[in-house]
């Protein structure tokens, strides 16, 4: 049970971050929130991600880059150019790798205000960190799984934000209902979205893509932004206010 609800912290906690931090705020900015909110927003990232942390340069980067191209061949990750989902993700990482590496050049409507830390960055992405989580990890199990079947959860702590990426990427780019009618081929994954926190409503997303709630219907609930709601309540940060054209 101790496993189970590890699991589950690490799955949700890493999955918010990655929605909150990497996705609404570095890739599209939907909000603000001050210098020292943003460097301990950096830290809880590295905490939940542990091993698989992803930065905020680099996946906002990329992340903007799938926007604007999306479904084609410059698309950084589409199942519409991909073989097989092992393929995608593998192409997903060398690219993450290029940006953040500066080993390709970038067009500067993808680098604006991308928020960096850099010195913690090199850290959080080290072998040292990735080795030190996973070490810890192992170390958790061994101490706590109470059956054999439970040591199947251990590689999907590793690997907890390139599974959240390819779930989103490549099922919700062939799964699931539209609500909107787009020129590529998003979808909205769950009516009720309790796996992905509101990421799954990839086809509302596309549509409005700085819009900081990703549900449009009364069941397609966006638990990412009512925590968003609760923060920007308790000041820690400041939502912009965007007029949606339907
Ligand atoms: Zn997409
Ligand atoms: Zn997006």
């Amino acid at each position: 049970m101790t496993i189970v609800i590890f699991v589950l912290v690490l799955w949700y906690g890493s999955l918010f971050f990655q929605s909150f931090f990497l996705h609404r705020y570095a890739a599209h900015q939907v909000f603000t929130m001050s210098k020292t909110m943003e460097r301990i927003t950096f830290i809880l990232t590295w905490v939940f991600q542990g091993s698989s942390y992803l930065s905020a340069y680099g996946y906002g980067i990329m992340h903007r880059m799938h926007h604007a191209y999306t479904d084609t061949d410059m698309d950084p990750h589409s199942p519409s150019h991909d073989p097989n989902l092992f393929a995608m993700m593998w192409r997903t990482k060398t690219i993450y790798q290029d940006i953040n590496k500066q080993r390709i050049v970038i067009e500067q409507r993808f680098t604006k205000n991308v928020p960096q830390w850099r010195g913690f960055d090199m850290f959080a992405s080290s072998r040292f960190s990735r080795v030190l989580w996973i070490t810890l990890y192992i170390i958790f199990f061994a101490y706590f799984t109470t059956s054999l079947w439970q040591w199947l959860l251990l590689p999907i702590t590793f690997l907890m934000a390139p599974i959240h990426g390819v779930i989103i990427n490549w099922f919700g780019h062939i799964y699931g209902y539209a609500n909107y009618k787009m020129k590529n081929t998003s979808k909205n994954l769950f009516r009720f979205d309790f796996l992905m926190m509101g990421e799954g409503y990839h086809n509302n997303h596309h549509k409005h893509a700085s819009r900081a709630n990703f549900g449009v219907k009364w069941y397609e609930i966006d638990i990412t932004y009512l925590i968003i709601k609760l923060l920007n309540t308790f000041g820690f940060i400041r939502l912009k206010t965007v007029t949606v054209k339907e």
